[in-house]
């Protein structure tokens, strides 16, 4: 079988950050604590405990921390990034503390803050689970809605003439322009900022360019939780051709995969690099 790789396949520069972060820590007499996962792939967080570097809390770091207030740690920050409340909270653990929130989702948070500020209602639009809306949206202050499609539009309360729209960084670009012209139509005064980061767009982008180049079906390596893969595949899938969304080769059904001669292999911005290759040799060989 012959394969096209993506070649924005794997980390984008917000993960690889806040692994040099988390890594640079590690290694010594201190463990390295992150709040809920550093990054979404299990088979990373499952390479960096084995480096001393230790998943705590829940998924949404929201449950507080079974840890020793002062212990002699270093707490290292998602790379989704937290709330305000919950920032102030890990720092009183009295730590060292670093933050390795992606760049990218800062800016979110920084224009979130900003607009609640001057008394904007913030529509973000995103999964309301998932831990990078929850950090963001506290920043809203008491000012905040997660929308996720036009009945949530619909479903908004009497907003005034004072809103901002902003996006979760890894939402369909397509989408996000589709539902704030909704948001206009009820809001005409909506202040629009697209914070869908480059990085989401050159993944999306991609596939379109797989997709000219003829492939029949495109394999997406990442995590179950991660939200720019599943969004990758689901794209695929937009765009009529099948995907097959695995975290690791084990997964890939090769039987199903070798009716297509040409297949398109992708991955989440934080799937490592030697996924993918383990991936795309099983697939060549087949
Ligand atoms: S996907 Fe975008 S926002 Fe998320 S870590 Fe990567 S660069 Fe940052």
């Amino acid at each position: 079988m012959n394969v096209i790789t993506a070649p924005s396949a794997g980390f984008c520069w917000g993960v690889e950050r806040a692994i040099e972060i988390a890594r640079k820590h590690a290694g010594g007499e201190q463990r390295v604590y992150t709040d809920g996962p550093l990054i979404h792939n299990r088979q990373m967080m499952e390479q960096l405990e084995a480096e001393g570097i230790s998943e705590v809390g829940d998924f949404q770091s929201q449950a507080p921390l079974h840890l020793e207030k002062g212990e002699d740690g270093v707490m290292v920050v998602r790379a989704h990034g937290v709330s305000p409340q919950r920032r102030a909270y890990l720092k009183s653990l009295g730590m060292q503390f670093k933050d390795a929130t992606c760049p990218d989702v800062g800016i979110i948070a920084g224009k979130v803050k900003l607009h609640a500020r001057k008394g904007y209602q913030v529509v973000i639009f995103g999964d309301p689970k998932h831990p990078e809306v929850i950090g963001i949206l506290g920043y809203a202050v008491s000012g905040g809605h997660v929308i996720r499609n036009d009945k949530d539009i619909a479903a908004l309360p009497d907003l005034g003439d004072k809103v901002c729209m902003v996006s979760q960084s890894t939402m369909f670009v397509d989408e996000f322009h589709r539902l704030a012209k909704l948001l206009k139509d009820r809001f005409s005064e909506a202040i629009i900022i697209d914070t869908i980061c480059g990085a989401t767009r050159e993944r999306q982008d991609d596939i379109g360019h797989l997709i000219k180049k003829g492939v029949e079906a495109v394999v997406v390596v990442g995590g179950r939780h991660s939200a720019n893969t599943i969004k990758l595949a689901s794209l695929v899938e937009r765009k009529g051709l099948p995907a097959y969304h695995v975290e690791s080769p084990a997964e890939l059904d090769v039987e199903s995969l070798k009716r297509y001669e040409l297949v398109g292999l992708t991955a989440g911005a934080s799937t490592p690099a030697y996924l993918i290759d383990a991936v795309r040799e099983k697939l060549e060989a087949s």
